[in-house]
């Protein structure tokens, strides 16, 4: 066979190879067709899946994260013990923290089926409406506070429950601390009060709250998906640190007493106005006893001390009712202008002294014919219907004599005056450690004319 012919029988055979029959045709395309349909199916499926993993890890991502989380970890606070508030003796508390429970719910951690019997309980035990509490164990959050500060009794009662209905996760009993205040109105205007998470809002209570109220501990416990702990490595536990004591300046033997007789002395004399009393120590500065009338009761500081008002309460709109709790808790002796009167002659008497420009019992240095006139206006003596006629200084003093107190301040001149309130400390704070202390209600210097300086020596209104 030729070269030639080899080569076309090859050529006829591949021919014969590609001749196929109608049926054979067939059959190929179908399994093209099929091919072609399941790599689209796979294709689409494989995007899809990839769109779905995409969304999980870039979109909800965070969210998952977080609802794994709250079912793997129960984090709970643990409250600090507020410090105790001495007096100044150190053995009488004024203000102290009890031992009482915080009960918290994980939701996530209570069956479904469980719910409505878990807000029920919770509901009639700590008399809080049913509606909420079944709201705050039905949310997807790690935890909810269901009821503060009550007290073992009512904890102990929810312990029966749950152990009787076999509910042993989700529900937690803390122990917490409630501020109380043995000697109620006692001094309240100066320890002021807490909220209900145990900050200071008022008075000392206020001014020293980082040094009383310690830091909060925690604890996190990781659990298993039906809220079991699971234990040792997965539980971590940071303890709470109270916080320091605090002993006052203040006596309460001589707080006691002295606002015993301010409430008499303003009930007597009808004082509208209320009343305060400030007992220092002149050797240190101590205050050892700043009543206030009228006063309140530290351990209800939201229920006005007014009967009255008391009665009214609900007739008042929410404005008028934090007017009225404002003016209240007020400590009036560092908030309130108070115009000295005639005590002050003795500022004006000391100035005198230290500039040299007179002397105690200079007999007949000063003369009171019963007025005296600065800028066109008469100023009289109290007892100008029999002048006190010769003075000294100590009998200036002793008489309370207008005329002369004004010619020494007119001696001193406005300048060297003011620079004695500027000594005595009349032009600014004391600095007391309370809050709301007022300013000075003295002129500046400047705006001070013969008039003012008048009326600064002796203190009288014009
Ligand atoms: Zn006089």
């Amino acid at each position: 066979m030729s070269k030639i012919q080899k080569m076309t029988k090859k050529a006829k055979k591949r021919k014969d190879k590609f001749k196929l029959s109608n049926y054979e045709k067939k059959g190929i395309l179908t399994g093209k067709k099929r091919m072609r349909n399941s790599i689209i199916i796979v294709f689409l499926v494989m995007t899809l899946l990839a769109v779905r993993i995409g969304w999980i890890q870039f979109i909800d991502g965070d969210k998952l994260k977080y609802m794994a989380y709250v079912q793997h970890t129960l984090d709970r606070k643990i409250n600090p013990k507020r410090g105790t508030i001495y007096d100044a003796t150190g053995e009488k508390a004024l203000a102290v923290s009890a031992t009482v429970r915080t009960i918290t719910v994980n939701p996530v951690n209570i069956k479904k089926e469980d719910k409505e019997k878990v807000a029920k309980a919770l509901s009639d035990i700590f008399n809080v409406d049913y509606e909420k509490t079944l709201k705050k164990v039905s949310r997807r959050s790690s935890i909810e506070t269901i009821a503060k500060k009550v007290e073992k009794e009512q904890a102990d009662e929810l312990m029966k429950w749950m152990e009787e209905n076999g509910i042993l996760t989700g529900i937690n009993v803390d122990e917490d601390t409630k501020r109380y205040y043995p000697y109620n109105n006692l001094a309240s205007q100066i320890i002021g009060f807490c909220g209900s998470d145990n900050q200071g809002l008022n008075g000392i209570e206020a001014v020293y709250d980082t040094i009383l109220k310690g830091n909060t501990g925690k604890i996190i416990k990781i659990a298993d998906a039906k809220g079991n702990t699971i234990l040792k490595e997965g539980e971590d536990y940071e303890s709470a640190i109270d916080g320091n004591d605090l002993v006052l300046t203040i006596d309460a033997t001589i707080q006691g007493i002295a606002e015993k007789y301010l409430a008499e002395a303003c009930i007597d004399n009808n004082c509208t106005d209320g009343g305060s009393i400030i007992v220092m120590n002149p050797n240190n500065g101590d205050i050892l006893a700043m009543a206030g009338y009228p006063n309140y009761n530290l351990n209800e500081p939201f229920i006005p001390s007014d009967e009255e008002i008391k009665q009214n309460w609900d007739s008042y709109t929410q404005e008028e009712k934090s007017n009225i709790l404002q003016q209240m808790w007020r400590n009036r002796a560092i908030s309130d202008g108070y115009e000295p009167g005639s005590t002050f002659k003795l500022i004006t008497a000391s100035a005198a002294l230290e500039e040299g420009i007179t002397d105690t019992d200079n007999k007949g240095e000063f003369n009171c014919s019963g007025s005296i006139e600065i800028a066109g206006v008469r100023i009289k003596c109290w007892r100008y219907y029999r002048p006190h006629g010769a003075q000294s200084l100590r009998e200036a003093l002793m008489n309370s004599c207008n005329p002369v107190f004004i010619s020494i301040g007119q001696k001193l001149g406005v300048h060297t005056y003011y620079s004695y309130l500027e000594k005595f400390g009349y032009l600014g704070k004391t600095g007391i450690d309370l809050p709301g202390e007022a300013g000075s209600i003295f002129l500046p210097e400047n705006k001070v004319g013969p008039v003012e300086l008048r009326n600064n020596c002796i203190w009288s209104k014009i």
